[in-house]
């Protein structure tokens, strides 16, 4: 496995997340990096984080590294924000170094947030 630091997906991640108000993510401890070489067809994207033993250890918060898979790239522009939405809804109010699960992280939701990103950068387009 090869892993890259991926700015601009970082860049679109930022965005969506204060477009959202998602103000419980530290979006400087959350990463993005993309991956080559994985054998799994099914997984286009991963969140991972630093879990509370090991923040203890290092004496550190938690962090979140977001990992986009080569699939990631064949996906459009409305499907590739979704997973960035899916992914960062696995992240707890808490940012904790915890997870949220696929109970709260569902279809319905990330698209219910997907349409709410939609409308708020079209109104955003239209009063600035
Ligand atoms: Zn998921």
């Amino acid at each position: 496995m090869k892993y890259v630091h991926a700015p601009d997906l970082k860049e679109r991640m930022t965005d969506i997340a204060k477009t959202l108000d998602m103000f419980h993510l530290e979006i400087d401890r959350i990463e993005c990096l993309r991956s080559f070489g994985s054998s799994s067809r099914i997984t286009i994207a991963r969140c991972h984080a630093l879990g509370k033993l090991m923040q203890k250890a290092m004496k550190t918060n938690a962090f979140y590294a977001i990992e986009f898979l080569e699939r990631f790239e064949k996906l459009s522009r409305k499907e590739q924000d979704k997973v960035i939405i899916h992914e960062l809804m696995h992240i707890p109010k808490s940012f904790g170094g915890g997870f949220r699960h696929h109970d709260y992280v569902c279809e319905r939701n990330v698209e219910l947030l997907y349409q709410k990103f939609e409308n708020l950068k079209k109104s955003r387009r239209f009063f600035n």
